[in-house]
């Protein structure tokens, strides 16, 4: 997995790609909005921290959900006039989790995505990782500066791209 910085900066470059750069619900909500649906397939950490056991990248992760990410933006986004556009928008972010997340190193099991559940169990990971992985398991100073420095990584590699489409939505919209 990658850190929610990761996700967020692709979110918001895949988000606005998706677009087109035009505003959908307004100028900080469609960003607020790209950003809460690219962390969406991360909640499933929620059920673990209650139970202790570890239900990370599991159904969530697939792109069974990423579609229905996508019909539920639709329906939310029907209620303000662009439910496709809504729909379209939240299932190519949703995408992106999956994309940084199938390019991110994975040292813990289970080991990549089960991106074709419930049709098959089987964990997809890229040959060659781009991303550094993120560790959790205690807090001491080697753990803290690994997961800096896979912050900073991912920063340098998404921070441009999300940059750039802001920069091109900015001028999109200040030209009406
Ligand atoms: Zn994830």
């Amino acid at each position: 997995m990658a850190t929610p910085l990761g996700h967020a900066l692709a979110g918001l470059a895949a988000g606005t790609a998706a677009s087109g750069g035009r505003t959908i619900l307004g100028p900080w909500q469609d960003l607020v909005f790209f950003t809460v649906v690219a962390l969406l397939p991360d909640l499933d950490f929620i059920p673990g921290l209650l139970t202790g056991q570890n239900y990370h990248q599991g159904p969530s992760h697939s792109l069974l959900a990423a579609l229905l990410v996508a019909i539920l933006c639709g329906l939310w986004g029907r209620t303000r006039g662009h439910g496709w556009l809504l729909a379209w928008c939240g299932g190519v972010v949703c995408l992106s989790h999956l994309a940084v997340d199938y390019l991110t190193l994975d040292k813990l099991p289970p080991y990549g995505l089960p991106l074709l559940w419930p049709f098959s169990p089987e964990h997809m990971t890229a040959k060659h990782a781009i991303f550094l992985d993120v560790k959790r398991h205690s807090l001491t100073w080697a753990v803290i500066a690994h997961d800096l420095k896979a912050m900073a990584w991912e920063l340098l590699l998404l921070g441009p791209l999300a940059a750039l489409a802001l920069w091109l939505r900015a001028r999109r919209r200040a030209k009406g």
